[in-house]
């Protein structure tokens, strides 16, 4: 007979995972608590502007392609440009620096506007670029407790350069160390949030991160970033997957010590496996209470969470690029109100995103629809309406002096999204971004598997599980999720 499988979430994780699971000839339902699917990536259009909800970055499209190639379908039908510039930033001093997407320009820019010697920048990013060719087939795209899966000729290849990872060093001591500008280290500690963590804390080896935008370069997909939901959701629709919306799953029902259905806020299905894309510790707390919690697993620390403004801008700015960050030239002392006193910094660093530049449709002629990032700590209660009108007008103030325009005037339109948002719409506990944070070496460890070691039939994805947060872990805990349960179950 046909085995049946529940995903609860359509995330991004849940979303590749149920494409995973038809392939294989599997019966597969989502329930989805949301009218809509993708999660964080979603997308609003009013007033002839439209914004992109949730990520901005899309970067190892390789996990999507490989989804259309396990369904049998062509990915080319997936359009997206490589943009030619991964960033532009602006530091307080005047400095501006434009990384396009060229290595040998990428050095002779860092080299001329930063003062670094051409040839450390060079083994920088050679080394970036070992690190994650030998780390992430182990790191990323195995289960790291299921030592069989690891075991092998590129564990040993990586266990040997094991010196090159600087474990003992935070991302911050290794960039410092190898470059001579402070501002040099800004640009490569900035890597840190892209999985919510300080870079003053976070373990070196995360600095490989920056090999994926500055080396490889980030997409933009043709239509921005909701096309990842809309093409994957149609992928899954192909497959025969069956969606389930506004049905938030309550239950998980168990059975000597094993899945066998979920009871629904519309009734109760019974299934042989479940895959869980709702946060981990949320999974256990409300779905499960009666069962074993795995505590020190989910008591760990969260990632950083965002206020973000989204604004219908009248006018077009020449100077700004797809992404842009305008930086703080106190970022030690950003992340550490972040994540110490779980505040927003007073002065933080601003991040601008406008899909518009490459993507026409996003906003009217002459004008732009600009996504302003700024990081914010974790909800445990703060005045958030407070802290959004002092950083509105810190950003509209900063931002007005920074281009010479008045910024204030140009806003056509405008919403915001901040972590009690986050937190309500996504069911991300406390509004956290990328589940937990990675500020200690031991980090990735500590990260909740990819299945439960005490109730066969249930696995777990998205960012709140291994490998972690942001798009390509999630892409990828899909892929290790599965691979578990085909070999708990021995489908082949
Ligand atoms: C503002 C912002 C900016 C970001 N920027 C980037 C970026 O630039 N690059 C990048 O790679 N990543 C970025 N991210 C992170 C990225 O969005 C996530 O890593 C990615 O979307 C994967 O999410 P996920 O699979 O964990 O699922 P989620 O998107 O968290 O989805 C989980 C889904 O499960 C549903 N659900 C939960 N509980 C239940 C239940 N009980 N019953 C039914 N349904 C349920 C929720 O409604 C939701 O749809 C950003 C996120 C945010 C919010």
């Amino acid at each position: 007979m046909k085995k049946k499988a529940i995903v609860i979430g359509s995330g991004l994780g849940g979303l590749s995972a149920a494409i995973r699971l038809a392939s294989k000839g599997i019966e597969t339902h989502v329930f989805e608590s949301n009218p809509f699917p993708g999660g964080k990536i979603n997308s609003r259009s009013i007033e002839g502007y439209r914004f992109d909800q949730g990520p901005s970055i899309l970067t190892c499209p390789e996990y999507i392609e490989e989804l259309y190639t396990i369904c049998g379908e062509d990915f080319s039908s997936f359009e997206m440009a490589k943009l030619e510039s991964s960033f532009k930033y602006f530091f307080d001093d005047g400095v501006e620096l434009l990384l396009k997407h060229d290595r040998e320009k990428v050095i002779e820019e860092i080299s001329t506007k930063l003062h670094e010697d051409p040839k450390q920048i060079e083994n920088y990013l050679n080394k970036a670029e070992d690190n994650y060719n030998l780390i992430a087939p182990l790191f990323i795209e195995k289960s790291l407790h299921r030592w069989r899966q690891l075991l092998g000729k590129k564990l040993i290849k990586a266990l040997l350069k094991l010196p090159q990872y600087k474990l003992f060093s935070t991302m911050d001591q290794e960039n410092s160390r190898f470059f001579k500008n402070k501002r040099t280290a800004q640009v490569f500690n900035r890597f840190a949030i892209y999985n919510g963590s300080h870079p003053y804390m976070a373990p070196a080896m995360l600095n490989m991160i920056s090999h994926l935008e500055i080396n490889v370069g980030p997409y933009l997909p043709k239509r921005g970033m909701i096309q990842l939901t809309e093409s994957l959701t149609g992928l899954a629709e192909r497959q025969g997957v069956n969606f389930h919306f506004n049905e938030k799953v309550e239950e998980i029902i168990l059975e000597g010590g094993q899945t066998k259905g979920v009871r629904t806020s519309k009734g109760k299905y019974n299934t042989d496996f479940i895959i869980s894309n709702m946060d981990v510790s949320l999974t256990y707390e409300k779905l499960l209470p009666n069962a074993k919690h795995p505590k020190k697993t989910l008591e760990q620390e969260r990632s950083s969470s965002a206020i973000v403004f989204h604004w219908g801008m009248k006018e077009s700015f020449p100077e700004l690029d797809v992404h842009n960050m305008v930086f703080s030239d106190k970022d030690e002392e950003e992340f550490d109100t972040i994540f110490k006193e779980k505040k927003v910094f007073d002065e933080p660093s601003i991040y601008i995103y406008i899909s518009s530049k490459i993507v026409k449709d996003d906003a009217p002629e002459g004008c732009e629809n600009w996504f302003i990032l700024i990081n914010a700590p974790i909800n445990i209660g703060q005045d958030w309406d407070k802290e959004i009108e002092l950083k509105r007008e810190f950003v509209i103030e900063k931002l007005s002096k920074r281009f010479n325009r008045d910024i204030r005037s140009i806003i056509q339109f405008e919403e915001i999204l901040d972590p009690r948002t986050i937190e309500n719409k996504h069911n991300g506990k406390f509004g956290s971004i990328y589940g937990n944070a990675s500020n200690n070496r031991f980090s990735a460890f500590y990260r909740h598997p990819n299945y439960s070691k005490q109730i066969k039939g249930l696995y777990f994805v998205g960012v709140s599980v291994h490998p972690g947060g942001g798009i390509p872990l999630a892409l990828s805990s899909s892929k290790i999720a599965t691979e578990c349960l085909y070999e708990d179950f021995k489908i082949h």
